[in-house]
This record gives C-alpha cells, structure tokens and sequence, in this order.
C-alpha cells in the first residue's frame, strides 16, 4: 500500500489524457525516485500557468493579458475569421503564411461521444465575435477528421442563418488528418483554395 500522499499524487496525474493508474502510478514513481528537481519544476510551472494563463477575449487562445498580440495587431485583415480547433491548429496556419486575417480557437470540436456539443463550445462567444460587424468572412479550418467535419457543418449552417458568409478550407488536407501533421506547403495551399459553403 502507498502512502497517503503518494496515491493523492497518482490520482492527480490520472486527469492527464490517456494515462490510466498503471502509467499514473509509474510518473508517480519516476518522479519520485528519478527526478524530484524535474517534479518541483513541473509543480511549480503547472502553479505558475494557472495564474498567468487566461483566454483572448476576443479569440479565445490562451494568453497572459485579456487580449492576445495577435487580435491587437493593426496588421491583421479583421474582415477575415478563421476558426480552428486549437493554438496549435493557429499556430501551424501562421507558419503556412497563408493569411493574415484574425482567428477564432474553439478549444476544441464537438464530440458526442466525447460529451462535448454545442454549448460545451460556447459558441455563443464566438457567434458574437463573428457577428461584430467587421467581419466579412468566416474561414472554417477545423481538421478533417469526422468530428471536425462535423464541427464545420454545425458552424456553417450557424453563421449562414445570421448572414454571415462562410468559406471551408479545401481539402488539400488529407482525410482523417489533423492540421498538426500537414505540411506548411498543404495548408497555405488548402487556405487559398478554400471554397464558399452554401
Ligand atoms: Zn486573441
């Protein structure tokens, strides 16, 4: 039997996604014998990031003041929106240098299976967003996978109701792929052939 502590620990590391109590229990372990300065470093960056990490207000990524450098940027074309599924997903379409528009993170997709819908998502945030007068276009660039696909068609019937015109990115993005795994080249090209949703 574990102390105390320690099964609070193994319990703890289980929110990781997929980490069960074996691999729970082996991080546990490790940390403890191996590499407690690795352990206080995570313990303190995990403390630290919760205080300083918040959400844009505007595109709900994370950042560290109430609106990120990127939504504050006179540089940016503020009649385009694209909206991704995560900072990576935004991340990886600013390394295709393919638009120069602003950006909407959803944080994720809708799942079903997962429990997440709709309100999950908080789209009410993002409808306000799309619908601030400013914005011509909504380019909706979640992946490719049927959850993404999913998410894109709930959106776009969404955003079309209110009036708002709204592009899918073409499918230069293999089927069943995330944005994270496709080449800069691909996405630049996706995002210039994206097609109206009618
Ligand atoms: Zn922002």
């Amino acid at each position: 039997m574990n102390p105390s502590s320690l099964e609070g620990l193994i319990e703890a590391l289980r929110c990781l996604p997929g980490v069960g109590p074996k691999s729970a229990q082996r991080m546990a372990y490790y940390l403890l014998q191996h590499d407690r300065a690795g352990a206080k470093r995570l313990a303190e960056g995990i403390d630290t990031a919760l205080r300083a990490v918040q959400h844009c207000v505007r595109c709900n990524t994370f950042t560290e003041s109430e609106t990120c450098d990127r939504c504050t940027s006179s540089k940016r074309d503020p009649t385009q929106l694209c909206i991704v599924e995560t900072p990576v997903d935004m991340n990886m379409m600013e390394q295709a240098h393919a638009y120069s528009g602003l950006y909407y993170v959803l944080m994720g997709r809708i799942s079903p299976l997962d429990g997440v819908g709709p309100r999950e998502l908080k789209l009410d945030r993002l409808l306000a967003r799309a619908g601030d007068g400013i914005v011509r276009e909504v380019i909706l660039a979640t992946n490719y996978t049927n959850e993404g696909e999913a998410t894109a068609h709930y959106l776009s019937e969404l955003l079309k109701s209110r009036g708002i015109a709204v592009t899918r990115i073409a499918r230069g993005v293999p089927v069943g792929g995330g944005l994270e795994y496709v080449d800069s080249g691909t996405l630049a090209q996706a995002m210039r052939e994206r097609r109206p949703l009618v």
